[in-house]
């Protein structure tokens, strides 16, 4: 037989190794920070929840991108203690901004390898009874293909969720038929469009067709459908048309440290913690201390319907 050596195999495995070896550190280190991207309802303009997305703040490569490190953390057995750093920052950080009257939900990402551990439901609890959140304060993130498994693990992880309380999300939502057909024996929350999917929707009449479709299963199972990666005006209207009851991309807000999202809400750069605009967050409960008849003006988020 022949057997042929191509020298970028062991270049990218030499990088793996490398990255594995420095991510073990980096917790220990505190080189794992939370961003927080917004998600705004699409009728009101209020934000209800915000996306915890991890960075790897590497002393010499600078902010390194989960693309580059969670597959690498999945593949070398690192997923666990880093989804479980997140697990406990993200519920910290909701529980904080709670007490403070911000009542927007958690979204955080959860992997397939942690998803599938027998006992997540069970730690997952354990953490939300530490901070005091209550379980409907968060919603796990699970991908399409995680979803779409449809196996006795995935399924029986489904339930204990669902028994929990927690809200489930079915991320980078495609609207293949064979995902559609797995997602009816699951019980879910919200429904999350991927970004190429709404992209590729403007120019194709024919993706439109399937995500209207998707979109109108979706809403006959009062599940809520959130449309991620709107970069354009294009984008934005065409997922107002095709009802998306949630927006989150570039063209309303970033993913951005804990203290920017406070002051990015209140719609003032200049505006201190405090004094946010209680109405900007959708399930917020006035506090009294508050001036409540300070109505959000959305300058950042400004849309036509
Ligand atoms: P995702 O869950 O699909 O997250 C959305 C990604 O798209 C984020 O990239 C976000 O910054 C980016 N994004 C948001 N809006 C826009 C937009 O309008 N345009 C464009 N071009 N991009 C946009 P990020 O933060 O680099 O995360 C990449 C992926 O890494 C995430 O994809 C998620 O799968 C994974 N990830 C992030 N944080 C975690 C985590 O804590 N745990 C796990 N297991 N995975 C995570
Ligand atoms: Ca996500």
């Amino acid at each position: 037989g022949h057997a042929l050596f191509d020298p970028r195999i062991e270049a990218e495995q030499n990088e793996e190794a490398t990255i594995a070896r420095e991510l073990q550190q980096a917790i220990l280190q505190k080189q794992l920070e939370l961003f927080y991207q917004p998600k705004i309802d699409a009728a009101t303009l209020q934000v209800t929840a915000v996306e915890a997305l991890l960075r790897w703040r590497h002393p010499t490569l600078g902010l390194v991108s989960p693309a580059r490190f969670i597959p690498v953390a999945e593949r070398q057995g690192l997923i666990e203690p880093i989804g479980a750093w997140v697990l406990d920052h993200a519920i910290k950080q909701a529980a904080t901004w709670r007490a403070a009257g911000m009542r927007l939900r958690m979204a955080v990402n959860v992997s397939g390898v942690q998803f599938r551990q027998d006992d997540f439901a069970a730690k997952l609890g354990r953490v939300l009874k530490t901070h005091g959140l209550p379980p409907d304060g968060l919603s796990c993130e699970i991908t399409e293909t995680v979803a779409a498994e449809n196996t006795e693990a995935t399924r029986r992880a489904f339930m204990t969720l669902e028994q929990l309380g927690v809200h489930v999300c079915i991320d980078d939502f495609s609207a293949s038929p064979p995902a559609m057909a797995a997602l009816r024996q699951i019980h879910l929350h919200e429904l999350k469009i991927e970004r190429a999917a709404l992209a590729g929707c403007v120019r194709d009449a024919q993706a439109r067709k399937l995500l209207e479709n998707a979109v109108k299963a979706a809403h006959s199972h009062k599940l809520r459908v959130v449309a991620a990666g709107v970069e354009t005006i294009a984008q934005r209207d065409l997922a107002v048309h095709l009802c998306s009851d949630e927006l989150q991309g570039y063209l309303f807000a970033k993913p951005m440290i804990a203290r920017a999202v406070i002051i990015w809400a209140a719609g003032a750069p200049s505006a201190l913690a405090q004094a946010f605009r209680p109405t900007a967050f959708k399930d917020t409960q006035p506090l009294d201390a508050l001036p409540t008849q300070v109505a959000f003006q959305p300058t950042r988020i400004s849309m036509q319907r």
